[in-house]
């Protein structure tokens, strides 16, 4: 998916095509109304020249665009018994899919890996139907770099900012088809990754906390599924697909010394999404409490709080906390702000 009125996205576009033929007034009608000032911040930050006939390219070598998103090259799928390559997987999402043990569908076929390098981009695997799926656990760590804007609701702060997320993929569950029930759980040897991007937070006081009905004990599984929720919600709101975001939430965050919920571009430098997050951050909020609060399901469920990329196989998760929460922040929000709604 795609937003082209994106400047993470229309920049790098406008820096290809002037590196094609210089760019005339009447080319940025094509590009949308944001066109005009992407260029005019490109011409500032010295990518493209402004000359009588339009803006050109600055640079000898050509822009340097990634169009599959980040991380290096895609993974090959390779059977190992033939050779067949059978298909790629993005080099961000890898570890946890076509890690060792990993079980790999394609097209119809079942398959398990049996070996994954790292440093060739090749994962062999080798047709086989086991019984049961495998699901990747992932460590997640965020710092904040710094907040870049932020507004206040009394006990709720909203904050756009830089970030530092590390993730390392660190087991893998082994679950039986059917009932889900866990086999297995063995470590996997993955080095840790680590992206500087945006990223939408809030944080909320402990008196607020208190106030939802919400105990220390509750308080990992409420953040959580809130978590869940409004990164399922997001593309709502900002042009992404739900595994171009990702999320972090914590009942105390070293930066913040507050009950915490990140939300984070999953491509270096940020895409804009968490940005939009920021800018409509009431209605988005909102948007999750209402998919939580009309979900018929009891404890939670793929249509509300849990995810289908969650690293913590979707534990813990407190729905009706998680409400708690949200009720909570909405009340803030709309008597601190005009634009909650
Ligand atoms: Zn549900
Ligand atoms: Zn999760």
């Amino acid at each position: 998916m795609l937003d082209p009125d994106n400047p993470y996205v229309l920049g790098p576009h406008l820096e290809c095509a002037a590196a094609e033929l210089s760019l005339t007034e009447a080319d940025l009608d094509l590009f949308g109304p944001l066109a005009r000032l992407t260029v005019d911040d490109l011409v500032r930050r010295g990518r493209l020249r402004r000359r009588p006939a339009g803006w050109y390219w600055t640079r000898r070598h050509r822009p340097d665009v990634d169009i599959r998103g980040v991380g290096g090259p895609p993974v090959r799928i390779v059977e190992a018994s033939t050779g067949r390559l059978l298909g790629t997987v993005d080099a961000s999402t890898s570890h946890s899919t076509v890690h060792r043990g990993a079980v790999y569908l394609h097209q119809g076929g079942s398959y398990v890996v049996i070996e994954f390098d790292l440093d060739a981009a090749v994962a062999f695997v080798e047709a086989a139907t086991p019984d049961w799926t495998t699901v990747a656990r992932e460590d997640t760590d965020i710092r904040v770099v710094e907040s870049i804007r932020s507004r206040s609701a009394g006990d709720v702060e909203l904050h756009l900012g830089t970030v530092e997320v590390s993730s390392q993929v660190v087991s893998y569950q082994r679950r039986l088809a059917g009932s889900g029930r866990v086999i297995g759980d063995d470590p996997l040897d993955l080095p840790a990754r680590h992206l500087r991007t945006r990223a939408v937070w809030y944080t909320v006081t402990e008196e607020l906390l208190a106030e939802a009905g919400i105990d220390d004990g509750e308080v990992p599984g409420a953040v959580h599924a809130a978590e869940h929720a409004a990164i399922g919600i997001l593309p709502l709101f900002a042009t992404c697909d739900r595994w171009d975001i990702g999320g972090v939430s914590t009942a105390l965050h070293p930066d913040t010394s507050r009950t915490t919920v990140f939300v984070y571009d999953g491509y270096p430098g940020g895409a804009g999404f968490a940005e939009r997050g920021f800018l409509r951050g009431g209605p988005w909020l909102r948007a999750t409490r209402d998919v939580i609060a009309a979900c018929e399901c009891v404890a939670g469920c793929p249509s509300c709080v849990q995810s289908p990329k969650c690293g913590n196989g979707n534990e813990p998760l407190d729905k009706p906390a998680a409400r708690r929460l949200l009720d909570a922040v909405l009340q803030r929000l709309d008597s601190a702000w005009s634009d909650s709604r």
